[in-house]
């Protein structure tokens, strides 16, 4: 049975390239009829931020992209933080230097940063914790065993480090990669497990991944130089048969193209879903997120599948279904994917368009309420649905449509002024009183009128509807001229001139 998973690290907000994994694992397990797993890896306990791992949940939510089993919801592999799995992971840690793939590494910070220092030699120029310097340093490889049984008696702090090969390679076959080949003595000795009895992630992912019997692991190609640290524990611990077959997603980069996207890209680019409750440790700041900025869920989603996949077709817009019908781990391309608001911005726009407008709805009357809109609910719909087409972000509504709410505040004078002379002046008082003389009143019967009066006056018509609009919502704008007085009614439209003549 297909297992994935998502193991994000609860150290901030949830930006482009997390939910990107999360989606190109959601669809991989929903059109294999797998499961999707949510794993915490919160084991790194000074960079945890309160509050992220809710966020991360709200946000799957959010997205419809909610997992099968997670510390939230339980499930059959639980439990699914790994700070409540904590003392599962040491045993592997000692059977791994009972075997003599691992150490015990009783360093100080001191001395490694003397290490980072004073070991260099033209041969290893920047010298890392590997086999070149290790027996220089102070551990279970270089110490005798009476020393390291006292200062383990004594409970000395130390670390569990792997022991990296000096010269062997270490491959896999990488679903988007082909084969993938590391050198072992390029590798550090990485830690595995912390002086606090903490795993490391590259410990706790590999003996998590196996005991929650994950057949394939998706994440970003950030995590490609740790591959072989994982590959080789997977084959250390003897589960070699059982590694879960790797993904690493191409990148996510600028517009232009140049560079990964960080989220340091200034406010347009690093969004991440949410607006955060707290201040994000990795930019120090608290940004508004996609849901704020208004965008539609789908149309997000949407976005995201198609940042290093698509369908061949060249068909762009998908719903989450047709993208569980159609996705497919072969046509994911490894080159970086651009990231680009604009584009965004046109995903949204589609979205909107073809959005029932029920749906829309809901999401539109939060926004009207916070504007003080109190009109029956049919009037709230009947806005949306007359101003969708004009809308690229949700926060648009209120843009496009306030003035079916309320009476201009201000026009748009420049737009009026040379037209506004006295003939004009003297139609329209004529055109406010026949208005509300009118039994029916509908777009075209007005238009009708509107255009029958203008010529009694000696008008052409074209010359005074730019007037008529800048009366009806202040500016230059809006939906059809008629529809939006048929909409604002014989009354409205009628108190509207009266008030623009005024
Ligand atoms: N905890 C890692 C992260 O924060 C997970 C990487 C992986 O999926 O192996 O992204």
């Amino acid at each position: 049975r297909v297992r994935v998973r998502f193991a994000p690290s609860p150290t901030g907000g949830l930006h482009l390239g997390g939910v990107r994994t999360v989606l190109f694992n959601y669809l991989f397990a929903r059109r294999h009829g797998g499961d999707f797993v949510l794993r915490i890896e919160d084991t790194d306990q000074t960079r945890f931020v309160e509050g992220a791992e809710a966020y991360i949940q709200q946000c799957l939510e959010w997205c419809g992209l909610e997992p099968d089993e997670s510390p939230f919801k339980g499930g059959p592999y639980g439990p699914y933080r790994q700070s409540e799995r904590k003392p599962m992971y040491r045993a592997f840690a000692e059977q791994l230097v009972r075997e003599g793939k691992a150490y015990y590494a009783f360093d100080t910070p001191e001395e490694l940063d003397y290490m980072r220092s004073h070991l260099k030699t033209p041969e290893n120029p920047s010298p890392q914790y590997d086999h070149r310097v290790r027996l220089q340093m102070r551990n279970s490889l270089s110490l005798p065993k009476e020393e390291v049984e006292r200062l383990l008696q004594e409970g000395l702090p130390h670390v569990v480090r792997i022991r990296m090969p000096e010269h062997e390679t270490v491959g896999f076959t990488d679903m988007i990669r082909g084969e993938v080949v590391f050198q072992t003595g390029q590798v550090d000795d990485k830690v595995l497990l912390k002086a606090d009895g903490m795993p490391t992630y590259h410990l706790a992912v590999v003996v998590d991944d196996y005991h929650m019997k994950i057949t394939h692991a998706f994440r970003g190609e950030e995590w490609l130089p740790s591959a072989p640290v994982h590959v080789l524990l997977w084959k250390y611990l003897g589960w070699e048969d059982a590694m879960p077959q790797w993904a690493h997603l191409p990148l996510i980069l600028k517009p232009d193209g140049n560079g990964k996207l960080s989220k340091r890209d200034g406010d347009r680019l690093g969004f991440p879903v949410f607006a955060m409750d707290w201040t994000d440790p990795r930019t120090g700041e608290s940004t508004k997120g996609f849901k704020e900025l208004g965008f539609l869920p789908e149309a997000f989603v949407n976005m995201l599948a198609m940042m290093g996949w698509n369908d061949g077709s060249g068909q762009e817009i998908f719903t989450l279904l047709d993208l569980v019908a159609r996705f497919d781990m072969d046509r994911v391309h490894k080159g970086g994917a651009k990231f680009d608001f604009d584009k965004a911005k046109w995903f949204n726009h589609e979205w909107i368009k073809f959005f029932p407008t029920d749906g829309l709805f809901d999401f539109v009357a939060p926004l009207f309420a916070a504007k003080g809109v109190t009109a029956d609910k049919d009037y709230q719909k009947r806005v949306v649905q007359l101003v969708k087409d004009r809308c690229t972000l949700l926060t648009d509504f209120w843009d496009q449509g306030y003035f079916f709410f309320e009476d201009p505040q201000a026009y748009d004078l420049a737009a009026v002024a040379p037209k506004w002379t006295d003939k004009n002046k003297v139609f329209f008082e004529a055109l406010s009183s026949d208005i509300r003389q009118l039994v029916d009143f509908d777009a075209v019967l007005l238009e009708t009128a509107f255009k029958a009066l203008a010529t009694a006056h000696g008008i052409k018509p074209g010359e005074l509807q730019m007037l008529f609009r800048v009366m009806l919502v202040g500016g230059k704008f809006g939906p059809p001229l008629f529809d939006i007085a048929a909409f604002l009614g014989k009354e409205g439209t009628a108190r509207r001139i009266d008030k623009g003549i005024a």
